[in-house]
């Protein structure tokens, strides 16, 4: 598979990661090199990474316990003050091998740590591989507000070895298969027909490397988010706010990403029926393959007014108005769309009772 030119950086797939990353090491002068780590990840891929580099450079490994509730500037305290105890300098390099929580915080404590060492992304689940490889997003949790601090930087490079999916729980490869569907609704409708026929991993490799040249299609024509690049918040502005309620309330289970996304896509492709006249065919195929994948949440009265609530966090918003992407059709979204309040309860009543 031929690499992926980002702005500023390349992806790498498969044998020629390894080669490239051996190559990047040799011939950059770093002075130590870290690699961070989950527990889950320091037992599934990182001995497969070890073997699979051909560098003699001593790395040392920086372990965090696996989970969003760990991605908060609590962990990050800790890893600064490791880094710093084990006399990490400005020329040293952190390498994330991990899922998103472990390149989102990898890279924030990297862009962060003297100013800024650099850094480099294995991603090693499936959402990381599709999504978080590309954009340069960085960042931690406030609390339960996803994602509200952080910095956009790129890394040195980035390494998709599918591979590592062998060891990754089904539950977390679905979720990931959330932002593919994604990228197919917002962009091509013919990826978004292959992909939702697709129900296992089997040679998967070829599609996630089109999503990633979908996302970094769109990251390259507008990197800072003000314009075609909010195309890629489709599902995600109701979808962050119910993963933040349900990270809020303890009595709740944890939904994964892809999980509170899918139901964001439904909600969302609701309201683009209703707003753009999203055709009612593709409405209904949009929403039962979501539903046959995902299945369904119970959503009390109490979630919902919680969910609403926490829709003024959004980052996206501006001027106290909450910015939607919506769809006119498959592959053809509209990004600042408006939504009169009233059509938010009535998105939950439609997915309430399929
Ligand atoms: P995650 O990093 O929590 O990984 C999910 C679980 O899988 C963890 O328990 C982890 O230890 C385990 N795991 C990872 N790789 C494994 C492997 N190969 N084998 C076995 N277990 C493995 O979650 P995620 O779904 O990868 O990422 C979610 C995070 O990514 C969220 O915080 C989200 O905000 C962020 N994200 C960032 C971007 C971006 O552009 N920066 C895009 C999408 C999502």
């Amino acid at each position: 598979m031929k690499s992926i030119i980002t702005a500023s950086y390349s992806v790498y797939f498969n044998e020629t990661a390894y080669k490239s990353i051996a190559q990047h090491l040799s011939v950059t002068d770093y002075s130590k090199i870290f690699i961070l780590v989950d527990e889950n990840t320091k037992k599934h891929c990182l001995p497969i990474f070890l073997q699979n580099i051909a560098s003699d450079s001593t790395m040392e490994v920086l372990e965090i316990p696996s989970g969003e509730r760990h991605k908060n500037i609590a962990t990050c305290t800790t890893l600064w003050e490791r880094l710093s105890d084990l006399d990490a300098d400005r020329k040293s390099v952190l390498i994330n091998l991990g899922g998103g929580v472990i390149t989102d915080l990898g890279g924030f404590v990297a862009s962060t740590y003297k100013r800024g060492i650099a850094f480099i992304n294995i991603p090693t689940t499936l959402l990381s591989m599709v999504d978080a490889s590309v954009g340069g997003k960085t960042g931690v949790d406030l609390g339960s507000l996803k994602n509200q601090i952080g910095v956009i930087n790129q890394p040195e490079m980035v390494l998709i070895l599918p591979q590592f999916l062998k060891t990754l729980e089904a539950l977390e490869v679905r979720s990931g298969t959330a932002e593919m569907l994604k990228h197919g609704l917002i962009q091509s409708r013919s990826y978004w027909e292959r992909l939702r026929l697709k129900t296992d991993i089997h040679d998967i490799d070829p599609l996630i490397y089109e999503s990633v040249v979908i996302k970094n299609k769109i990251v390259l024509e507008d990197p800072t988010e003000q314009n075609i690049r909010k195309i890629l918040n489709f599902g995600h502005t109701l979808g962050h706010a119910i993963e933040s309620s349900f990270l809020a309330n303890a009595d709740r289970q944890t939904l994964l990403h892809g999980e509170a996304i899918a139901i964001g896509m439904i909600l969302e492709s609701y309201l683009s029926f209703k707003i753009l006249g999203l055709p009612l065919q593709e409405l209904k195929d949009i929403t039962a393959t979501f539903i046959d994948r995902f299945g369904k949440i119970a959503f009390t009265n109490d979630d919902i007014s919680s969910i609403l609530s926490l829709l003024k966090f959004d980052k996206k918003n501006s001027h106290g108005h909450i910015n939607f992407v919506l769809l006119e059709a498959i592959g053809k979204p509209t990004i600042d769309v408006k939504i009169p309040d009233h059509l938010f309860n009535e998105a939950f009543a439609y997915y309430k009772e399929l």
